[in-house]
């Protein structure tokens, strides 16, 4: 489901390819999906059931028939028309670039076929991590969410949070 920039749902929130530049201008850029650096992992990936969005049943670890040998969607515009809508909605937060290119380091499924199995099953766990990274970039924006923002930004720097007070274990 490789999303080209040209395919993107207009409905879609404007949030979502908002890049930030300061820490809490908004989610980290390198969250934005980059079809381009990818090697159409969600394409191939993914379990897909026939629905309204997707025309037809497709396993995990089967490329989907559009697929190209480059890696591009050989319908991106035509998607929709042809019942692959949540092709133009589907975002996986940066993952696909990530495990592409610095997880399984270039090295892509078709010329490397030994890793396809663990880089397929790669691509849906660094998806959530990624949504959650996500989501605690996007809650540094919002002013409700300011008495939380240290705690966010110890999150996000990878350090761990200091319990609330009223969870605090005594000690002795
Ligand atoms: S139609 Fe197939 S190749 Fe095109 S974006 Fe969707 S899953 Fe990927």
């Amino acid at each position: 489901m490789s999303v080209q920039p040209d395919d993107r749902d207009p409905d879609r929130p404007a949030g979502r390819t908002g890049p930030g530049t300061e820490p809490d201008a908004g989610p980290d850029p390198a969250l934005r999906a980059d079809c381009g650096d990818c090697f159409g992992l969600c394409c191939v990936a993914l379990t897909l059931t026939a629905s309204a969005d997707f025309p037809a049943d497709k396993d995990a670890g089967e490329p989907c028939r559009h697929l190209g040998t480059d890696f591009r969607c050989g319908i991106h515009r035509r998607l929709r028309e042809q019942g692959y809508r949540g092709c133009t909605v589907y975002d996986c937060f940066g993952a696909g670039q990530k495990v592409s290119r610095i997880t399984f380091g270039g090295q892509d499924w078709r010329r490397e076929p030994g890793s396809a199995e663990r880089m397929f099953a790669v691509l849906p766990v660094m998806r959530q991590l990624h949504e959650l990274l996500w989501y605690l970039g996007e809650a540094l924006t919002l002013e409700p969410a300011r008495p939380l923002h240290d705690e966010l930004r110890e999150a996000l720097a990878g350090r761990p949070c200091p319990a609330p007070a009223g969870r605090r274990r005594r000690s002795g």
